[in-house]
């Protein structure tokens, strides 16, 4: 028997197979109103209501660097991105669970601040710490969080449902955290120059990026945008499909079509680049637009809305209409700043597994 590497089919189509072999499973809970395949899973509560779960990973070396990344930031971080995924389903998130392996030379201090980065941001979306699990590393640090969340089945938002016509809709500024990572990279590489070569290393070279915080927020410390899904409820607003901004803008919006068995048809020029993206791009001449399409980690939500309700988010100041859904066989296209149609499918994503972004 011949094995497949992981890397032939990357991290979308390793999450297909394992769809496939436990798809079956799901059939036997009706209850289940969504299971693989979404930011999170769905389970109906009551004939109203909906209980919403997701888990990610956070691993040392492949998500995060402690070389880059301050440990209060580090547990913040971990909490968000989850329940980033709550609100991309326009949930709000009720409690967490928090498992970590650690090496044995880690420190009680280590864990404390990390514990108390989560805690800080866990309480400022209103989500209970409510236990996890604890084990010996031997390799590097895990930190695996799951956060469960609540809705009015009704008002879920799916990756599906997106349909021709809908508006495509994006929130606050993408691009920030790649072009943050850039630069945390650049100073963690002259870093380590510096210690290569004996030389004393000035302790500023880190703490003076004042220029590229913002960037560098976005990377290390993303928001959930739960203001948003508030902003929703308050107006009576159920997007038609959502997703959160994880893979970059290209990936995700394939993921909503996908879903939706629809095309989309989005402008360059609408798409909202944080302004010290581009900047960094242009330090390091790169396309801040690329940033945004396959850079991925920017925690925004990007979702569709019925064309009546642009009025309602019109005055917005932090969503911004980019395209519109369109026919499947129209496929994915984004017109460049020149009227030039790209097919957005060849642009791709960020994808564990693969060497290179690819769709
Ligand atoms: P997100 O970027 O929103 O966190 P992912 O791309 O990680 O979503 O996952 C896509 C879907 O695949 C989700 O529904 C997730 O629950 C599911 N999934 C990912 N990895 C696994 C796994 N190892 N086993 C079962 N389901 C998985
Ligand atoms: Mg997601």
């Amino acid at each position: 028997m011949s094995f497949k590497p992981i890397s032939d089919i990357g991290e979308f189509g390793l999450i297909e197979r394992i769809s496939s072999i436990v798809a079956p499973t799901c059939e036997t809970k009706p209850r289940l109103l969504e299971g693989i395949g979404d930011d999170c899973a769905v389970y109906e509560l009551s004939s109203s209501t909906v209980q919403v779960a997701t888990t990610d990973l956070l691993l040392e070396q492949v998500h995060f660097d402690l070389l880059t990344t301050p440990l209060q930031h580090l547990g913040s971080k971990a909490i968000s991105v989850n329940v980033s995924d709550i609100c991309a389903m326009n949930a709000k998130p009720s409690y967490a669970l928090v498992s970590i392996a650690l090496p044995s030379k880690a420190s009680v201090e280590f864990v404390e601040t990390v514990y108390s980065g989560m805690s800080e941001t866990a309480t400022r979306y209103n989500t209970a710490l409510a236990g996890g699990d604890t084990s010996a590393s031997s390799g590097g640090i895990v930190i695996s969080v799951m956060v469960a969340g609540e809705a009015e089945k009704e008002r879920i938002s799916y990756r599906k449902g997106a349909e021709p016509g809908n508006l495509i809709c994006v929130t606050g500024s993408l691009g920030g955290a790649a072009a943050g990572l850039k630069v945390l990279m650049r100073e963690k590489n002259i870093m380590l120059e510096h210690i290569k070569h004996g030389e004393k290393y000035d302790k500023d070279v880190m703490s003076n990026l004042e220029e590229y915080n913002d960037a560098i927020r976005q990377q290390l410390l993303p928001s959930a945008r739960i203001d948003i899904v508030e902003f929703f409820h308050r107006h009576d607003i159920t997007p038609t499909s959502m997703i959160d901004i994880s893979d970059g803008l290209a990936s995700d919006l394939a993921h909503i079509c996908k879903r939706s068995g629809v095309g989309a048809h989005i402008e360059e020029g609408r798409i909202p680049i944080l302004s010290q993206a581009r900047h960094i791009a242009d330090e390091f001449q790169d396309d801040a637009v690329n940033y945004a399409l396959s850079g991925g980690e920017d925690y925004e939500l990007l979702f569709t809305l019925k064309e009546e309700h642009f009025s309602a988010i019109a005055s917005h100041p932090d969503i911004t209409v980019i395209g519109k859904i369109t026919p499947a066989e129209k496929g994915l296209l984004l017109s460049d700043i020149y009227g030039m149609n790209i097919d957005l499918k060849t642009i791709g994503g960020f994808n564990h597994f693969r060497k290179k972004a690819q769709g």
